[in-house]
């Protein structure tokens, strides 16, 4: 049997990302709340940069549309 390995997953640009900009009141990064399969978790807590649960990764793309900073981009493994 093979194994697929997954084509394309969400990254984070850290240097365009900022929590505290997307919600100053409580810190809390918008692609999380938007990412259904729990992909994407601020685990350092609010105000600070998510991490990426690639292997989980479905590419759906809703963190990139919940992103205003455009700080969520595609990768791509070929
Ligand atoms: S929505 Fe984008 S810029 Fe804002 S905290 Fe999340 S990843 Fe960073
Ligand atoms: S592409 Fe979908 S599954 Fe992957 S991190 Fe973004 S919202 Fe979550």
């Amino acid at each position: 049997m093979q194994i697929q390995s997954k084509k394309s997953f969400a990254m984070i640009d850290y240097d365009r990302c900022n929590p505290r900009a997307c919600d100053p009141e409580k810190g809390i990064c918008p692609a999380v709340s938007a990412c259904e399969h729990k992909v994407l978790k601020q685990i350092d807590g609010p105000f600070e940069p998510p991490m990426v649960f690639m292997d989980l990764c479905m590419g759906c793309w809703d963190c990139l549309e919940a992103c205003p900073l455009e700080a969520v981009y595609r990768r791509h493994i070929t």
